[in-house]
């Protein structure tokens, strides 16, 4: 993973997150209180404004510079949770020349600092029921050795099911875990946002490729 490829990523994520508007509005505002949108575009903006200062920097040093501003910028439970995960991303990497296992590695263990900041699991309806299963899923596919595109097609379908499973969930953890019952029919914000950072990336690999 180059800087340049974080950089370019960052830009099609914002450009994902401002065409879903409607999408992560709504979500919010059926099971949360209605910001999810206006946190990830605050986000992806920051990113995207930071590429001059990041440009330089190792992928490492990138994901913490991320992470470290993300945790000033967003607010809401998602904020500090994607914080953690850049940083925990950025502590992990080995630079410019990570092998594919490597990445999935850093990836887990910014899984692990989300379940463990969030003090939450799979099933709990959240962001968690995409990343979960996705890193487990690039983990296994490249301890089993898979080429680039498999594992990126894959990856793709697994985030689409985590997060289409959110629906049918009630929610245990954020501010859904109120409602009870009338949280099932609507997919969880955060993991609709995950799918589609996630989507985007593994898109951006398929087609460089
Ligand atoms: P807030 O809930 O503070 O308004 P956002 O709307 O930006 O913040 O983000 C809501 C999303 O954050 C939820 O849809 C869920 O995916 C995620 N989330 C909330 N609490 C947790 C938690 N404890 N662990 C993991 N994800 C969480
Ligand atoms: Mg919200």
């Amino acid at each position: 993973m180059k800087t340049a490829f974080i950089i370019l990523a960052s830009q099609k994520i914002q450009r994902e997150i401002l065409a879903h508007e409607h999408t992560l509005e709504s979500l919010d505002r059926a099971i949360g209180d209605g910001d999810h949108y206006i946190n990830m575009k605050r986000g992806a903006q920051t990113i995207t404004e930071m590429a001059a200062d990041l440009a330089p920097l190792q992928p490492d040093a990138v994901l913490n510079k991320i992470g470290l501003k993300l945790l000033s910028t967003i607010g809401g439970a998602s904020g500090p949770l994607l914080a953690s995960f850049f940083i925990s991303m950025g502590k992990s990497l080995q630079n410019n020349n990570a092998s594919t296992l490597n990445i999935a590695e850093a990836f887990a263990a910014g899984v692990l600092a989300i379940r463990q900041r969030g003090k939450a699991d799979l099933g709990e309806k959240t962001m968690l029921d995409v990343l979960i299963p996705v890193s487990n899923q690039f983990l296994l596919l490249t301890q089993q050795g898979r080429d680039t595109s498999h594992i990126c097609r894959s990856l793709i379908a697994t985030a689409e099911l985590g997060m289409l499973a959110t629906k049918d969930l009630i929610a245990s953890k954020g501010r859904a875990a109120g409602l009870g019952e009338r949280a099932i029919g609507h997919i969880d914000p955060g993991a609709k946002s995950c799918q589609l950072i996630i989507t985007t990336v593994c898109n951006l690999i398929l087609n460089d490729e």
